[in-house]
């Protein structure tokens, strides 16, 4: 069948456009993806930030095909469970900064979300103060689709056509801890739940946080009883060099959110580590311990966990987590030129696996559309980019060489030659 007659409708895409000229990925290996027509291409976004361990595990194939031949799947709605679920809970427990933590399964990076935000709120409403409900969230924060996720959205296009959204949340400029203490006085600490937190804002461009602004926005949120929930659905297993992301830095969170990187997006997979005094409403000791009546079908899948169980065994023994680290400054070198460059506007990178390069304004009020422009540009040179925002992001998998980073870089500068031929064209 044509890909041209599907029925399929992309997520966040421009159906016409799609529909024309769709890019058909047919297998990957490692670092690389090929086309139907067999063209290779660098993965220079692990997918959607998700492939950090490269493509086409075999060992992952293999555990996936065991565990359905044994116990293809169940639920742990109430008193069920099954071996992986709890063996990949404790594991992830464990890397926790604390004793004690607890583990909710999901089905993806916004189940996460939404499932961290009705347990904030939850666990304040059993812990005596239900009037705390209120989200504070970040500028350029993405957080996901679903209900809460879209009711923080720091990218406001996100919100169009959508109607009204969850009440009780705002969004505060991403990088001014100042502001976002003046956002919890004056909602009233007294009935902020938590905020929202992605150490290094992803899907919303890339944005690095400004030295000290981790640290600072933990303490305020601790100041005023507020959860700090840190989203490391990008930002754990590696990209930012540590195990979950928000480890990077000296602090305690209340609550982090991960998928992604989780099992390496083999199969669907997102989990919210819970900090044990947030989680203990719940659990034993606690006086008429009240049933969270959350969760979704395929939470602690067993297929999914015991996928992550082995992408973890990889983590571990191939040292991938702090290869992460180790290469943030080849990339960072590597984009660094992009800066010197007529067409471009702004380079973020340095701070683990990832990076965003922007247009300058010029060029995006003359031609609105270069980000994509750019993206294919990069395509025609045999690497593949994110158009985002301003510009576009790469996010390659932890297995990356050297040698394919200076290709990313390589790329970037001829997919801009592209974006300078269609400036010409409208000037
Ligand atoms: N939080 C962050 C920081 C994300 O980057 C994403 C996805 N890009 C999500 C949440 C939502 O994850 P999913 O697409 O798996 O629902």
């Amino acid at each position: 069948m044509s890909p041209s007659t599907s029925a399929l409708w992309h997520p966040f895409a421009d159906m016409g456009a799609v529909e024309s000229s769709p890019l058909v990925i047919d297998r990957a290996e490692g670092v690389t993806v090929w086309d139907e027509d067999g063209r290779a291409y660098l993965d220079a976004t692990a997918a959607l930030w998700f492939a950090n361990l490269g493509h086409g595990r075999a060992e992952l194939a293999d555990v996936a095909a065991d565990q359905i031949r044994k116990l293809d799947a169940y639920s742990t709605f109430g008193d069920y469970g099954n071996r992986p679920a709890f063996e990949l809970a404790d594991r992830l427990a464990g890397l926790f900064p604390e004793a004690g933590a607890k583990v909710f399964l999901t089905s993806g990076g916004g189940d996460s979300i939404d499932t961290a935000a009705k347990i904030a709120r939850a666990s304040w409403y059993h812990r005596g103060q239900p009037e705390r409900v209120h989200l504070i969230s970040r500028t350029h924060g993405y957080h996901g689709t679903h209900g809460f996720g879209t009711a923080i959205a720091g990218i406001p296009a996100n919100l169009g056509g959508f109607g009204p959204q969850a009440p009780d949340a705002s969004v505060v400029p991403h990088d001014d801890v100042a502001a976002l203490e003046q956002e919890i006085l004056r909602v009233g600490p007294e009935r902020v739940a938590a905020f929202f937190c992605e150490p290094v804002i992803g899907a919303g461009g890339v944005h690095l946080p400004p030295e000290g602004y981790i640290e600072a926005a933990v303490a305020v949120c601790r100041k005023y009883g507020v959860l700090f929930i840190a989203d490391c659905v990008i930002c754990a297993f590696g990209r930012l060099g540590t195990w979950l992301g928000i480890d990077r830095w000296p602090v305690v969170p209340d609550l982090v959110t991960m998928a992604k990187g989780i099992n390496g997006g083999v199969v669907p997979l997102g989990a919210v580590l819970v900090r044990d005094e947030v989680a203990a409403p719940f659990f034993p000791g606690s006086p008429g311990a009240p049933v969270l009546r959350h969760g979704a079908t395929y939470a602690g899948h067993p297929v999914a966990a015991r996928v992550a169980l082995s992408a973890l065994d990889i983590y571990e023994r191939e040292g991938l987590i702090a290869r992460g680290r180790a290469l943030e400054g080849v990339l960072a070198d590597a984009v660094a030129p992009l800066a010197g460059h007529e067409l471009v506007g702004d380079v973020r990178a340095g701070l683990g696996l990832l990076s965003g390069i922007d247009l300058g304004p010029a060029v995006l009020e003359a031609l609105p559309g270069a980000p994509a422009i750019w993206q294919m540009g990069c395509r025609e040179a045999g690497v593949l980019v994110r158009p985002l925002g301003r510009g576009v992001a790469v996010s390659p998998p932890l297995t990356v060489q050297e040698q394919d980073i200076a290709r990313i870089g390589d790329a970037l500068h001829a997919g801009l030659e592209k974006v300078a031929e269609a400036v010409g064209a409208v000037a």
